[in-house]
């Protein structure tokens, strides 16, 4: 008998493909940085459950992103994708919408701790209300969500944990002390969660953002213009600062962080923060 070739092999549409068969939950990723993730994990080949709280934009975008699956070179149905409304601030709720997204599309081998806020105030109007929101979004929600994902990948020895942390949470930013306080506190779980996991087949990585182009930079630039009187391109121009290359990270450039840290060949990286942020952070 001859070997097969490789022109004799029929093209399997999964090869090119390498998460093909991996199930990757993103919180919010029903738009920004989180709905940048999901259509590149979705492009990898991975299925994908998506969650938020805004049902509408949750349903649209996970229209979308089944569009993506329809390329004529995939396997049909190889890729699945669920939008699940949820609010990360509650743990109850976590819980059984990681038991619905397991139960839907397999276990969870991906988690992209994604879903954040940034309000921000000056510290002598950070009321305990405020703090108490703002760390529970950004920091107890990561806990949360890694608690109800971790013990399947462990016992499936196969994992990857991409927690969405920021520039602030590996230095400070006036007016976030709030938000910057919980990131650092995204980078110490990352670092720490990474040691537990590292013979187990699981990484835990953070990815730092600078200013990025999404709802939540339009918002830092609308409270600039309304506490300063500059014009938006004034306020912008102020944020595109921060980062050396003089502009706003996209969130394909995000995205395409986390591609990597999923992609094979990045068993090696764990506990690691990096920043996506154009030299502002090295
Ligand atoms: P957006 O404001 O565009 O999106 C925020 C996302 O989080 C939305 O999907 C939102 O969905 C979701 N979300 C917010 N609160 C909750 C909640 N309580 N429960 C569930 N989902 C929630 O922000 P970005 O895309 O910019 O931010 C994504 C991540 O990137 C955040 O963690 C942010 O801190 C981080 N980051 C952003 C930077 C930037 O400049 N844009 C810079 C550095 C880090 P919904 O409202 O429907 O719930």
């Amino acid at each position: 008998m001859p070997q097969d070739t490789p022109q004799d092999t029929p093209q399997d549409p999964s090869t090119n493909r390498p998460l093909t068969g991996r199930h990757a939950l993103v919180t919010g990723g029903n738009r920004g940085i989180g709905a940048a993730i999901a259509a590149m994990l979705v492009d990898e080949g991975a299925s994908v459950t998506i969650t938020a709280r805004n049902r509408d934009t949750l349903e649209s975008k996970a229209a979308a992103l089944r569009g993506r699956t329809h390329a004529p070179d995939r396997a049909p149905d190889s890729t699945k994708v669920c939008a699940i409304v949820l609010d990360v601030t509650d743990a109850d709720a976590i819980a059984s919408v990681f038991a619905q997204a397991s139960a839907d599309l397999g276990p969870i081998d991906i988690l992209v701790n994604n879903a954040g806020a940034a309000d921000s105030a000056p510290f002598k109007h950070l009321d305990r209300a405020h703090w108490d929101r703002i760390l529970a979004v950004n920091l107890t929600s990561v806990y949360e969500c890694c608690r109800a994902a971790l013990p399947t990948m462990l016992e499936n020895k196969y994992g990857r944990i991409i927690n969405i942390a920021s520039t602030a949470g590996l230095r400070g930013y006036a007016y976030v002390a709030a938000y910057a306080a919980a990131k650092h506190g995204v980078i110490g779980l990352t670092r720490s969660l990474a040691l537990e996991t590292a013979r187990r087949g699981v990484t835990v990585n953070a990815i730092c953002p600078g200013y990025t182009e999404t709802d939540m930079a339009a918002q830092a630039i609308a409270t600039i213009q309304q506490k300063t009187g500059r014009s938006a391109e004034e306020a912008r121009d102020e944020l595109a600062r921060f980062n050396p290359q003089g502009r706003l990270v996209t969130t394909e450039e995000v995205a395409a962080a986390a591609r990597w840290m999923c992609l094979p060949g990045s068993d090696a990286i764990t506990g690691q923060s990096i920043a996506v942020a154009g030299g502002e952070i090295m």
